[in-house]
Formats: C-alpha cells, sequence, structure tokens
C-alpha cells in the first residue's frame, strides 16, 4: 500500500527536438571534455555496482567546477531535464543508475576531485565532492591525522556519494557515520543557487541544519559539489581480537562489557557466525581460521588510540578478554601480535560478501535494529526465514555495535542465480523487512533506498514520515528532476 502522494511526475522528452536543443546547448558549455552522448563512452556507467539495473541516458556530463554545476543544473531545469547524480558508481542500491527512458543525464562529479585545503592544527580537510575516500585517507595520513570512516569501496566511493548515501562502514560504533564527519557543505540546488555551507561552526542555531537535510538524501534534494570533514590525528596503537564464542546472546553482552573495559579507544565490533567464516575459508585460498576450534559466533573487536601504544592497548584488551571469558562468555580469543595479523583478521571478515555471493544466488539486507534487541532478533529471524522459504538458509554478520548486520538469505541448492531471486527474492525481503519493522528498526542501515528499496519504504515506513519527506521534496525539487525515481516513488512520467 502506498500511504503518500507522490513527487511531481518528472517530465519526458517526448519531443526528440527538445533533448537535440538541449544538448546542442549543453555541448556549447562543456566541449567535449565535459560531456558525452557517446553510448560507448557512457556504457560503464549505466549499470550499478551490483550488475542488478542497466539504464539509458541522454549524455554523461562531467563538470569541473561548481560553477559548472550550477550552469548545467540550470540548464537542465529549463530544458525539463532530469538529472542523475553519480560519484564512484560504488553505491548499493542502485540510486546512481538512470531509468531506461533515456531521457535522464547522468551528472559525474569524478573530474572535481581537488582537495582544496587540509588543516592539521583545524583536524578539518576541505574536498571537493569527486575526492575518492582512499585518496582522503592518504593525504590525512600524510599530514599525521586521519579520516574516522572506512569501508570495503573505499577505492571507489567519493565524498558526494558517500554523504548522498549518510554511508557507515566499520568505525561507526566510535565516530558515528558520515552525518558526524560533515562539518560544512555545498550543493546546487534544483533551480541551480548554490547553498554554500561551508564554515564549519561548533555553535550555530539559526534554524533548520539544512546540511543534514542534504545527508542521506541520494542525489534527491541537491547535487553536494564540496564538504568541509572532520579529521582526528592519527592512532599511534591497536589492538585487534579474533573472538570465538557459543552464540549471538553471549556477542552481545562481550559487546557491553568491552564497552566498559576500553572505554572510547573501542572502534569495531563485528560478529561473524560459523557458517560466514567455512565460506571464507573454503574462498580464500590464503585465509587461516585464527582459532582452533570452530565456534558458532566469532566476534572481531578492534581498539584504537591516539594516545596509548599497542602494547598498552592490548593489555587493556587481554584483561577485558580474560574476565569475559571467567564470566562465562568467551571460549577462546585470540590477540592479533602485529598489523599483518590484523589484516588478516579483517580480510576474513570483509571476505564475506564475495565467499557469499561465490556459493549462489542469495538476497541481501543491510538492516537495523536497536543494539541490544539485536541476539533476540537474529534468534527470531534466522529460523522464520529458514521455515518460510525452504531450503534456504539465513546468516547474519557484521556490525553489531551498530544494531546492524547485513541479513542474508541463501537460496536452497542447486538455484539459478536470476532465475530464484526472480521468483522468490521479492517475498523473501518483504519477510525480512516486516520483520525488521516489527522489531523497530529500519530496511535500510547504510545503503540507503535508491530505485531497490522505494516500494517497500512505501510501505513499511511511517506515514507521517513519508508525507514529511514528500512535501520536503516537492519544495526544493518542485518539477522532480533530482534524481526521480529514487528514494521516494515517483510519479508515472507523462
Ligand atoms: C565493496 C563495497 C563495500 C561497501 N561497504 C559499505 C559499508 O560498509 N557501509 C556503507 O555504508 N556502504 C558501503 N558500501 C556502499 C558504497 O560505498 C556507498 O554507498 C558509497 O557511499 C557510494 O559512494 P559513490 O561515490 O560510489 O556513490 P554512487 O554510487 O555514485 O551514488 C550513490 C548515491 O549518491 C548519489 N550521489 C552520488 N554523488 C552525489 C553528489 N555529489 N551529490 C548528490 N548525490 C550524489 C547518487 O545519485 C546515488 O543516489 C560498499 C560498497 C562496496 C562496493
Amino acid at each position: 500500500m502506498n500511504r503518500t502522494a507522490p513527487p511531481s511526475p518528472a517530465p519526458s522528452h517526448t519531443d526528440p527536438s527538445e533533448a537535440d536543443a538541449f544538448l546542442v546547448a549543453a555541448h556549447a558549455l562543456f566541449g567535449t571534455r565535459g560531456l558525452t552522448s557517446d553510448p560507448e563512452r557512457m556504457d560503464a556507467w549505466l549499470t550499478d555496482w551490483r550488475g542488478r539495473y542497466t539504464g539509458r541516458a541522454l549524455a554523461l556530463a562531467s563538470p569541473a567546477s561548481t560553477f559548472e554545476v550550477a550552469a548545467l543544473v540550470k540548464l537542465c531545469a529549463g530544458h525539463g531535464v532530469p538529472i542523475v547524480p553519480q560519484g564512484g558508481n560504488s553505491g548499493m542500491a542502485g540510486g546512481a543508475t538512470p531509468d531506461t527512458s533515456g531521457h535522464a543525464i547522468i551528472l559525474s562529479l569524478r573530474r572535481m576531485n581537488a582537495i582544496r585545503s587540509l588543516s592539521a592544527d583545524g583536524c578539518q580537510v576541505v574536498c571537493e565532492a569527486g575526492v575518492i575516500l582512499q585518496t582522503l585517507h592518504e593525504a590525512a595520513e600524510a599530514a599525521g591525522m586521519r579520516f574516522p570512516l572506512t569501508l570495503g569501496g573505499k577505492g571507489s566511493a567519493t565524498i558526494g556519494g558517500l554523504i548522498s548515501t549518510n554511508a557507515g562502514g566499520t568505525q561507526v560504533l566510535r565516530h558515528g557515520t558520515m552525518r558526524a564527519q560533515v562539518l560544512g557543505l555545498e550543493a546546487v540546488l534544483a533551480d541551480g543557487q548554490v547553498l554554500d555551507l561551508m564554515t564549519p561552526l561548533k555553535k550555530d542555531n539559526r534554524g533548520f541544519d539544512l546540511k543534514q537535510l542534504l545527508i542521506g538524501s541520494e542525489g534527491t534534494l541537491g547535487i553536494i559539489t564540496a564538504a568541509t570533514l572532520r579529521l582526528l590525528p592519527a592512532a599511534t596503537g591497536r589492538a585487534t581480537a579474533w573472538v570465538g564464542l557459543g552464540g549471538i546472546v553471549e556477542a552481545r553482552a562481550l559487546l557491553g562489557r568491552v564497552e566498559r573495559a576500553l572505554g572510547d579507544a573501542l572502534e569495531g565490533f563485528e560478529v561473524v557466525p560459523a557458517h560466514c567464516l567455512d565460506s571464507v575459508l573454503a574462498h580464500q585460498p590464503q585465509g587461516r581460521a585464527p582459532l582452533a576450534e570452530r565456534h558458532a559466533w566469532n566476534a572481531l573487536i578492534e581498539s584504537v588510540s591516539p594516545a596509548q601504544d599497542s602494547t598498552a592497548l592490548r593489555d587493556g584488551m587481554e584483561t577485558a578478554l580474560a574476565q569475559a571469558m571467567e564470566a562465562g562468555l568467551v571460549a577462546d580469543a585470540v590477540i592479533a601480535a602485529n598489523d599483518s595479523q590484523a589484516e588478516a583478521f579483517w580480510e576474513l571478515r570483509d571476505g564475506i560478501s564475495a565467499a557469499e555471493r561465490a556459493l549462489g544466488p542469495a538476497m541481501q539486507h543491510d538492516i537495523s535494529v536497536p543494539v541490544e534487541r539485536m541476539p533476540e532478533f537474529i534468534l527470531a529471524a534466522v529460523p522464520d526465514i529458514e521455515a518460510s522459504f525452504d531450503g534456504t538458509r539465513a546468516v547474519a554478520f557484521g556490525h553489531l555495535g551498530d544494531g546492524n548486520v547485513h541479513f542474508h538469505v541463501l537460496a536452497p541448492t542447486g538455484a539459478v542465480r536470476g532465475v530464484w531471486e526472480e521468483a522468490e527474492g521479492k517475498a523473501v525481503s518483504a519477510r525480512v523487512h516486516d520483520l525488521v519493522t516489527r522489531w523497530g528498526g529500519s530496511i535500510s542501515a547504510e545503503h540507503g533506498i535508491g530505485q531497490m528499496k522505494t516500494g517497500e519504504l512505501a510501505r513499511l515506513h511511517d506515514p507521517v514520515a513519508l508525507a514529511v519527506m514528500t512535501r520536503v521534496k516537492q519544495a526544493l525539487d518542485p518539477a522532480n528532476l533530482l534524481n526521480p525515481g529514487k528514494l521516494l516513488q515517483s510519479g508515472k512520467r507523462n
């Protein structure tokens, strides 16, 4: 049931001469470097990272400055051309992929990749939207600082994309999502005006926090062109432990203990069920099980500090784990002796998605529930799904410390990729999302709604919240030209 009125329908180009007129004007503005409508040059950017969606586009525009973005957006507004903003195209929800009409342009921010300034004293960096996360990490490191957000797609994901999806990653437990890293923002609005909120003010009570409105809006409210981001002093010490546990209830209890014992140093707490570790070890020839015995659940715990060295952090971790062992929570544990062993633990964790993919078709869900309810949720949802869909196997792994797990439902043995998802996928996901909603959780903890979950958001989100979101969209983008059909269900094209 769709409980809210959809945003205005996006205009369509029934008149090809209008599209031609737009292309002529856009070419005049950008020349060949900044604009192409050559299908071969656009091809790589028309399919999403997971390969689920392929669209068509009128052109691919790659402006080199905020001024050029603003000029392009004004041109699009004048000709009624929808815009699909795109960064590294590493998003998981099809948000950066145009629809199949071929009416929209892709607005790529990849050429806007300058780090405008970096201040170690001020603990901040000013960068353009197209800066790749890995590049930002390297720049911060060179200045003796660190940017406290990382994720598996860091070699492709851009700052604009990370802000637009409010990305998370493996350090959210301590440092928060992208929302917590953004001190200032610059964006081009649907009418081509530049919204300059770049000055980082610790205290500012001049009404609505508009930058927070744009964060997580998935390109539907404005084009992010630059941001001021916070930096932290580089870490001097690190301790990483792999822990064997009897169950997910013990994992939650251990999380509470290490939060109290390690305080601010605790940066990551990931859980890995035995099935996922088995899959990774089968898939990674170089992978080694960290512990001698197989345990029903494993936890990967990391503490990091700019003030303590690794020896002190390892001592703290060892004491906390020894006490948890005495309390009967921990079956076995090993603390990485050095960085390369710590990296080997993280490779096991980061290898889960690829290993699960190699097993066959699956439906992936990126969900959250309140942290304290996560064990109860997993213990109820896994058997529920396996009983509801014959032959499936449900696994939950990931960021227990954030109340966010990847909930994958693996197809029965022998199921054919593409066919099973088509036949069963929608029902499987609906069941998972119903359970998540019953537990007071979110159907998207990290990856966003994109074009993948618009129907589920409309079906399950609070109707009042949806109505407010729709009104905000209508106010900021009345012609529905910014990423139509993403996040909120858009009206049908004329
Ligand atoms: C291996 C791998 C691991 C990942 N792990 C995680 C994880 O742990 N946590 C997590 O949260 N995500 C994760 N992701 C998802 C992904 O990295 C994020 O969604 C990322 O934020 C997308 O950045 P991008 O530049 O590739 O954006 P794109 O994919 O290009 O776009 C994503 C969305 O943002 C919009 N957008 C992009 N740039 C702009 C802009 N400048 N202005 C306005 N809108 C814009 C697009 O229209 C689209 O809706 C992972 C991805 C991969 C490939």
